[in-house]
């Protein structure tokens, strides 16, 4: 028996990784799989390699639960380890097998497939058990004698000795410590094999599950078939995930059954998908399926999991991927992702710049490649996609690149244009007195109704901007477009969004502005709205309020937390309240000579205009039913 001390700098390396290794604990259970998988890959590539004659059989990694004897065991038939292999690689930390062995084999295909690359893998397993046995017998051992067995309790002394195993491969077998019992539970490891290890390249077993099977040739007494239950080896996972295999050989619904064994509980089918397979210049596989985004209240990240040669690693890709993709939903499959470092160098490694950069390209040629193959199907998927793709037109320039030519306008009437197109359809009717083409949009064509028709009468069209991004999305289209302009319809009245040389005359002096202006002013309070007059055409409302544009977006932008000012959050919000000099109404009102009267009718006038802002309500809103009813009566 040899006894001796693990091979490292430090004084005793197991408080380390107990408390700083690795901030999830669970994890031991993928690391040590993942080197069963690992030694079981090995193996197959050295029986292609034509160093290793002997049988292959069914290979599989094994999980086993002792609740009595508070263990748990992973064993695999893989390479196995010589004593001289565990001296080397377990007990001299600094060694991994893994990358040696890569690089005796790198012209092999599966010798890629090794996983071995979270480095002190194996000793993670510290972090839950008091007591690790290794019991290895290599696939060069003849001799069943010839096994080995390495034992270590955490501290830096091991064991190491002959033991006896009947099978080629190795056990690992954690003695499982008081403060981990929770891992001493069927669930608890079940749930952990589901999460970390649904997609590894070999069978991972654990425990039974029962079947029901039909008996062959066997009826009951009323013809049906006859089923019994039987008893058979829980498999946990699916060996060949669609993203591992050839994009060719998959079909639409292979993708939509993809999407289902990912998000089980999910119960909306995504709208498309890419299919990513890079080799050079670096290793990248997996799918990102578009959901839909429309009307989500809350939109959600964290949907992609990203893997690792099948091994699972995380839900968070902040920083592999361009954020405004996070919204996608699907998986990643990397081995040049360096997942044992922190968040913020994984931002300005090399490898994860250009695999990010390359997921964003991929993302617009798709959308591209559906645009221009099929316009109508663009159209259709346009309203739940919009909110991802302005996104990343906000964030990324290169994307905004890519997507200005098939990024889409909708407007009130349901039709969809790209900018260029729109321009072209605009210019002629909405260029102003300084050259600029000014974009009309509404955000709810419902509650600014009034304003939406007044823009139509005048032959303009108005679009649609109705969801939280918009804000920002306008304000970015401004600084890019060259001469144009975006203004919401209930900005101002019509004939100052789109001002042209001529304006009408007025119908009312000054001097008749300046009697009624007080008037007005007793109703509509001085300190919320702005009391303006303006020569507008007789077939327009007599009185009518707009919120300027600046100030409005302002308020959105601050709303949402960005690029705007904080103080606007807490200053009044400030609305015009537009007087039309032409109107036959205002013309009269202005002579009338009993006061009251007048009074009447300028509040009535003005709670009109609120109305049709959508800004009358509560107590206002029931006096002016009351006060209609009246005037009916009349
Ligand atoms: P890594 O997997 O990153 O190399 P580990 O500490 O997990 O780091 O493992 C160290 C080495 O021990 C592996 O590279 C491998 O050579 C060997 N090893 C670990 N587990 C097994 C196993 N189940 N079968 C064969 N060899 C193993």
């Amino acid at each position: 028996m040899q006894k001796g001390n693990i091979n490292v700098q430090a004084e005793n390396i197991f408080p380390i990784i107990k408390k700083f290794l690795y901030s999830e604990q669970e994890i031991f259970l993928r690391e040590l799989i993942s080197n069963a998988v690992d030694a079981t890959q090995k193996l197959k590539v050295l029986s292609s390699a034509g160093e290793y004659k002997g049988e292959l059989n069914s290979l599989k990694v094994e999980v086993l639960l002792d609740e009595k004897k508070k263990t748990i065991t992973v064993r695999d038939s893989g390479i196995g380890m010589t004593a001289e292999e565990v001296d080397k690689y377990i007990n001299q930390i600094a060694f991994s097998g893994a990358e040696e062995f890569v690089n005796k084999f790198k012209n092999i295909d599966d010798a890629s497939q090794i996983i071995g690359h979270f480095g002190l893998g194996f000793y993670s397993s510290f972090m839950v058990a008091d007591k690790v046995q290794i019991i290895s017998r290599s696939y060069k051992e003849d001799d069943e004698k010839n096994a080995v067995q390495w034992e270590c309790d955490g501290s830096p002394q091991y064991t190491l000795k002959k033991a006896k195993r009947k099978e080629r491969g190795t056990d690992i077998i954690l003695h499982i410590s008081k403060d981990a019992e929770e891992y001493l539970n069927e669930f608890k490891i079940l749930d952990l094999l589901k999460k970390y290890c649904k997609f590894l390249p070999v069978d991972i077993e654990f425990g039974t599950e029962k079947e029901s099977v039909k008996i062959e040739g066997e009826k009951d007494d009323k013809g049906n078939d006859k089923y019994e239950t039987i008893e058979k080896p829980r498999i946990i996972n699916n060996t060949k995930p669609a993203w591992k295999i050839k994009p060719s050989e998959l079909k639409e619904d292979d993708y939509q059954k993809f999407y289902r064994e990912l998000y089980p509980y999910s119960y909306e089918e995504p709208l498309f998908q890419i299919h990513l397979n890079v080799d050079y210049p670096f290793n990248l596989t997996g799918i990102l399926y578009f959901p839909k985004l429309k009307d989500k209240i809350e939109i959600q990240k964290n949907k992609i999991q990203l893997y690792c040669n099948q091994v699972y690693v995380t839900d968070n890709v902040e920083g592999i991927v361009p954020d405004f993709l996070t919204l996608l939903h699907g998986v990643l499959d990397s081995p040049d992702i360096p997942l044992n470092v922190s968040r913020s160098f994984l931002q300005n490694d090399s490898n994860v710049k250009k695999i990010s950069s390359h997921i964003s390209k991929k993302v617009s040629d798709k959308l591209d490649e559906i645009y221009k193959e099929n316009r109508e199907e663009f159209e259709k998927k346009w309203d739940n996609i919009k909110v991802f793709i302005q996104y990343g037109m906000i964030s990324d320039d290169k994307f905004y690149e890519r997507a200005e030519k098939y990024c889409l306008f909708k407007n009130t009437e349901g039709k969809y244009f790209t900018f260029e197109e729109y321009k072209n359809q605009v210019e002629k009717t909405q260029t102003d007195k300084n050259k600029k083409v000014v974009f009309l949009y509404a955000n709810n064509t419902i509650e600014q109704h009034v304003y939406v028709k007044n823009a139509k009468e005048r032959g303009y069209d108005v679009l649609i901007f109705d969801n939280v991004i918009d804000p920002h999305f306008i304000n970015m289209l401004e600084m890019k477009l060259k001469d144009t302009r975006f203004v919401r319809v209930d900005a101002d009245i019509i004939d100052k969004l789109i001002e042209k040389e001529d304006s009408l005359p007025s119908k009312l002096t000054d001097e008749q502005k300046e009697k009624i202006k007080p008037v007005i002013e007793k109703f509509a309070l001085k300190d919320k709205y702005h009391v303006i007059f303006e020569s507008m055409s007789e077939n327009e409302q007599p009185m009518i309020i707009t919120q300027p544009e600046f100030m409005r977006r302002m308020k959105d932008m601050s709303a949402l937390g960005g690029g705007g000012m904080g103080f606007m959050g807490g200053m009044p919000e400030m609305f015009n309240l537009v007087v039309n000099t032409n109107h036959p109404l205002i013309v009269e009102v202005v002579e009338i000579q009993e006061e009251e009267k007048k009074e009447k009718l300028v509040e009535q006038m003005i709670d009109l205009a609120l109305l049709s802002q959508n800004m009358l309500k509560g107590e206002k809103l029931s006096e002016f039913i009351k006060r209609s009813l009246g005037f009916i009566g009349k």
